[in-house]
């Protein structure tokens, strides 16, 4: 089928709106690489000539949204979803490069600077990333880096030099390896060089930036996959100490390796949970009950006097490089403790009231799965509602809500 056949009709509404108002406009990105590689986008990016405001001007204040601090961009809204629109950018400079301005402990370079469609290829990350595709004129891909040609062998290759592209943007070895980890990709050598050779600047990164990064990589149902490939090119200590230790720990390394693998693999199923405290809460699992003197989870940790406080300071540490919300943090806690509970089997009508019933309940299972517990003492559990009730509706902790007039306008955030 032509990829022109398989684009949201939504995505080729938007590009004809902007293109009969006279501007140029694609679709690129990982949405042009997913579409060629026959897969379903998880989100379409896509390019414009228009800058932020015209774009505004184009589908009306209450459809598009300009957003974005490192970079505008706009979010047009449609019934179903939202998507992003850029304007075409070019690289900085050396010298606009060096006019970095810290902003309340955010890096930002001003490369809001507009340009050329070529100039936008130029700066985007990998050959593969960097294809443009009209789905209203021509209806052709427009690949000015050799990324078609990638794409059919499945190479990562660095637009321009891996060398200097990687140390502009460390961050970026970590998106090479989520190609490799998601598609079976493999890196162009001198990039592959490069990320031995450097791996330790991702560090250096914005600690949000890595966060975030953090966050989509537990959301997909590539997350084993991701870290092992960090481990193997020798990234994961340095992006994630705590979890690098974990992953060549010769007593918990292969129960974190277990764990992720069959959540993965129940994510790509589509029947469990993609909530992001329970996926931290799977992932930091086996490193705190080894800190807790129970490495194999069998027994688990007794309740004692202080063990709350205790765990919430060693979920913080295991997550030491990442700012993760105190919110977060106490759910991943109370996830963690209800587990004792469940593998004790007593008073049941109790913790399934519990907010996170569901949670606890999924990572119980896969702890049996991993110990090769009898079935029955998860079966002995029963299923949660579909729909868990909210907030103060559940009686449960209520998420703060101190950036209710900065996150006016925005999609509710999935849990
Ligand atoms: P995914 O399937 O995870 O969405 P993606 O490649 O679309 O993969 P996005 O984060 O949505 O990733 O970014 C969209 C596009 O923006 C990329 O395909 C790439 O062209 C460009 N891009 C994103 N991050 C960078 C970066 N750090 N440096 C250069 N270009 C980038
Ligand atoms: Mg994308």
């Amino acid at each position: 089928m032509p990829i022109s056949d398989k684009i949201r009709p939504a995505v080729t509404e938007i590009i004809r709106a902007l293109v009969s108002n006279g501007f140029e406009a694609y679709v690129v990105g990982g949405a042009v690489r997913d579409l060629l590689l026959d897969i379903e986008p998880k989100d379409y990016d896509l390019a414009t000539s228009a800058s932020p405001e015209e774009v505004r001007g184009v589908f009306g204040r209450r459809k598009a949204r300009i957003i974005g601090r490192r970079f505008r961009l706009v979010h047009v809204h449609t019934s179903h979803d939202i998507y992003e629109i850029s304007t075409f950018r070019r690289e900085p400079t050396q010298e606009e490069r060096s006019e970095r301005i810290d902003d309340d402990g955010v890096m930002l370079w001003r490369d809001n600077q507009y340009g050329t469609l070529e100039q936008d290829a130029f700066r985007r990350d990998f050959t593969v990333n960097s294809l443009f595709f009209d789905p209203v004129g021509e209806r052709s891909i427009i690949d000015l880096v050799g990324g078609m040609e990638d794409l059919k062998h499945k190479i990562v290759r660095s637009v321009g030099p891996p060398d200097t592209r990687i140390e502009e943007d460390p961050v970026r070895m970590l998106r090479a390896l989520k190609l490799v980890a998601k598609y079976g990709f493999s890196l162009e050598s001198d990039l592959e060089a490069v990320i031995r050779a450097r791996a330790s600047q991702i560090s250096m990164a914005a600690a949000g930036r890595l966060l975030e990064e953090l966050m989509k990589i537990v959301a997909s149902p590539h997350a084993h996959a991701t870290f092992e490939a960090c481990h193997d090119y020798g990234l994961l200590e340095h992006f994630w100490p705590a979890l690098g230790e974990e992953w060549t720990n010769g007593e918990t390394g292969g129960l974190v390796r277990k764990l992720l693998t069959e959540r993965d693999r129940r994510v790509a199923g589509g029947d469990y949970s993609t909530s992001k405290a329970l996926a931290l809460a799977t992932i930091a699992l086996p490193a705190i009950a080894r800190g807790r003197g129970c490495a194999d989870l069998e027994p688990l940790w007794e309740h004692e006097p202080g063990l709350e406080r205790d765990m919430r300071g060693q979920v913080r540490s295991f997550f030491e490089p990442f700012p993760v919300s105190r919110y977060l943090t106490a759910r991943m806690r109370d996830i963690m403790l209800m587990l004792p509970r469940f593998v004790a089997g007593k008073r049941k009508s109790k913790l399934v009231g519990h907010p996170e019933y569901k949670y606890g309940r999924e990572l119980f299972s896969l702890v049996a799965l991993a110990r090769e517990w009898p079935d029955d003492m998860v079966a002995a559990w029963p299923e949660p509602p579909k729909r868990q009730p909210r907030g103060s509706e559940r009686g449960g902790r209520r998420r703060p809500n101190r950036n209710r007039r900065r996150n006016r306008g925005k999609p509710p955030r999935k849990a």
